[in-house]
Order: C-alpha cells, then structure tokens, then sequence
C-alpha cells in the first residue's frame, strides 16, 4: 500500500512542480519565438546539403556562335575552328591556340583591364568585398609551380632568383624528380611528387592531384597554380584575392579559349555525354578559393583526381574547370591579369604590365615573345625579362642594378 501512496503524493508533488515549470517554458518560448528571426541566417548558413553556388555556371546557358571544339573518345586529333588541337589518346597535356592570332589580341589591353575581371553574360559575380576586417597576407596564399627535373636548371632557377625568393615559405615546386642539391643551395621547396616525367596527360595530372592535396593539407585560405615559366607579380595577386574571402567559391583565370570547352564525359553505364565548360588554361596560372577546394574534395582528393581526368581525358587544367563548373557548377571568374605564351605578350601596354598578375615567356631564341619592359637589362642579359620586371618591383634586391646618380648630385 505505501508503495501505492507515495508514488501519488509524488505524482501530486510532480504536478506543483510542473505548473510552475509550465508558465516558465511558456515564457521561454516566447523568447524563443522573438529571437528566431535573430538565428535564422546562422542556422541557414549550417544546412547540409550546400546551398546552391551563387555564381550560375556559364556552361549551360551561354550561345556561341563559332562553336565548341569537340573532344571525341576516338583516337587522334581533333581539329577546330579556332586552330586549337587537342589529341585525345596520348594527349601531350596541353591545348595550343596559335600565338597572334586570337581575336583576344585585336582589342587593346586598356579595354581590357578596364574590365579586367569579367563574367560572361547573364552571370552574377561573386560580389567583391573591399575593406575587409581580416586583410589577406602573402602567407595566406599557397603557390604550387609545376616543373620537371629537365627545367630545373633553365626555368626554376630564375624563378627562385626572382618572385619566389618573396615567396619562398608558401611557394612549392612541384617536380619529378629529386634534386637536393637545389634545394640546399636555394632553401626552395621542392617537392618530388615522383610522377613520371613525361609530358602526358597521366602525367600532369599526377601532379597536380599531389598539389590539391599538399593545399589541402597546408590550412592556407587560397591556392594558386603556375607553370615554371610564370612571373607572378605578387603585389597584385594579393591585390587580387583579397578582393574576395575564401570561403566563397571562387575560381579565378583566363580563359584559353573564347568559349566553353565541350567534352564527352563517361558515364557509368558505358555512355557518353556530352559537356560544356570554362575552363582556366594553366599556362596563365588560376587561383582557387579554399572554401571551392573543400568542395572539390570528392573528384580531386587522394588520386581522385587522376580518375576524373580519366572520365573526360583532358589534361590537368581541363579537368579543374570539368570538376568546378561542371560537377559543382560554380563559374570561372574571367580575368586577363593572368598571361600565358599563347598570346602576343608583346602587345601588353609598358605600363600596365607590373598591374598584371601572372607573366610568362616563350620561343625567345627564334620567335621572341616576351613583355615589353625597359629597365635595367638588355634583351640578351634577360631575354624572359623577368629580371627586369623584378628589378622593377623590387628595386633594393642586391644583384639589381642600382639607379645612376643624378647628376649634380
Ligand atoms: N612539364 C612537366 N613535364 C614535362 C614537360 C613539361 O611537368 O615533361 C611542365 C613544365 O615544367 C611547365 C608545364 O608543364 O610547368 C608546361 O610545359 P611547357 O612550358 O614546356 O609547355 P607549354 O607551355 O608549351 O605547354
Ligand atoms: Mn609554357
């Protein structure tokens, strides 16, 4: 019997309780209520699956007259319109347009730095977002830089000597081979990614799968990838990203093409489909946001990579663009302050070229295409000129030549 009772005084006791319980989570949840508006965005933010990207991808809904070169699953080249050649078996990793004669190098640069970051149209940009409380810091960005034990000596060296020695602790090259005797000398960061040393389309793609994943790995908010015949003009680049936060999808480079790149991509069932992309030619170098890299993780992380390249086979920065704007539909944002030996760089303004982000050289023993830049060397003491660019930017460093003394002084 008692044990009857006291579980009913109890449940009577429970019931005074619960009363005065009662008013309380009333009021608790009309504060509750009040304050929900307040949450709603941080709450929004965390939602799982991502939100849809800002930035709608260009492929699907631009029009282009010339039309798109096509990349057939068959063996051999495909010639297009444009002259751009691409090989699908045994590809040599790059897609070449004829030097001088893109429609590009008809405008003037001034017009196009005027609006040197544009989207194609009918695309939103990612909104810019000047000021910020948090300003970016060379440290911030990881810069992979492609080579080849081949380039060690004629291109790397250069490199080391000029830009990365302001960049040395985030700059990583990315190689096939080893060479410490290079790297003691030089304190560069030379990675060997023991990826075969052929210029094929596995090859490149090996690389690059190493440097998503040392990105990755490495915390910092943006990646950039050059060649090892790029300059980059670090004041600028900085200049540019921090124009952007990390955390926003951001894909930023020049196109190579004048249209989105269509490709057959394999799909399970043993079909193809066809797909239309942007993408940035690596040639110019591009810059990726950490928070798109995240992203990319299922198609680019630990040899994924070198698989999704094998769905299109398409080299390395092709399959950038396939993974950004084709799986994760988030639009390249068009910039031509990245520059590649596939245009005149000669018609580059003198004075507009220390603004630019990347440069580069090429064919400078028979056709010379270099910027034109007047400084401290001659064409045979520099023929890339990126010594005298670098003099330039950074006129203290000790083997520049030192500005004559006025005279009279
Ligand atoms: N490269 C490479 N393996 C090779 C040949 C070249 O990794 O066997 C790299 C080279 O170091 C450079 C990029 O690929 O960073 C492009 O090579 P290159 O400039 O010689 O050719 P192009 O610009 O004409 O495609
Ligand atoms: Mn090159």
């Amino acid at each position: 019997m008692h044990a009857l009772h006291r579980p009913a005084r109890m449940h009577i006791a429970s019931v005074g309780v619960s009363k005065v319980g009662f008013l309380f989570s009333l009021a608790l949840g009309g504060l509750l209520l009040l304050l929900i508006p307040a949450l709603q965005p941080t709450a929004r933010q965390l939602d799982l699956p991502q939100p849809r990207p800002q930035v709608k991808t260009s492929s699907y809904t631009l029009q282009h007259n010339t039309g798109p070169p096509t990349v057939s699953d068959s063996a051999g080249d495909t010639e297009t319109a444009t002259g751009l050649s691409i090989s699908s078996e045994g590809m040599n990793g790059t897609i070449e347009t004829e030097p001088f004669e893109n429609d590009d190098d008809k405008e003037t640069y001034s017009e196009k730095n005027s609006e040197a970051l544009s989207l194609p149209e009918g695309q939103s940009r990612i909104l810019p977002r000047p000021g910020s409380r948090d300003p970016l810091e060379l440290k911030d960005i990881f810069i992979a830089v492609k080579t080849t034990r081949k380039y060690h000596k004629s291109r790397v060296e250069l490199l080391i000597q000029t830009w990365i020695s302001q960049a040395k602790e985030q700059t990583y090259l990315f190689s096939d081979g080893e060479d410490k005797q290079l790297q003691m000398r030089t304190g560069a960061n030379i990675i060997n990614t023991n990826c075969s040393a052929a210029h094929t389309r596995q090859a490149l793609c090996c690389k690059m799968s190493v440097e998503y994943d040392k990105f990755i790995e490495s915390q910092k908010k943006w990646f950039c990838h050059v060649d090892d015949d790029n300059y980059v003009i670090l004041p600028s680049l900085l200049q540019l990203l921090s124009s952007y936060h990390h955390s926003q999808d951001v894909y930023l480079g020049r196109p190579s093409l004048d249209h989105p790149i269509e490709a057959a991509e394999r799909i399970k069932s043993n079909g193809m489909v066809s797909v239309k992309f942007w993408f940035a030619t690596g040639g110019a170098g591009f810059c990726i946001s950490r928070g798109l890299a995240l992203k990319m993780s299922p198609w680019a992380s630990l040899g994924n990579f070198i698989s999704t390249a094998e769905k299109i086979r398409l080299p390395d920065d092709c399959t950038i663009g396939y993974i950004i704007e084709a799986l994760l539909e988030v639009a390249l944002i068009h910039t031509h302050l990245f520059h590649s030996h596939l245009e005149n760089l000669q018609k580059l303004p003198t004075d507009s070229v220390l603004e630019q982000v990347t440069l580069s050289y090429g064919g400078y023993e028979n056709r010379r295409n270099v910027v034109s830049i007047v400084g401290g060397f001659s064409l045979v003491e520099d023929p890339t000129r990126f010594k005298t660019v670098h003099c330039l930017l950074y006129p203290d460093t000790d083997w520049c030549p030192k500005p004559k003394p006025h005279h009279g002084k």
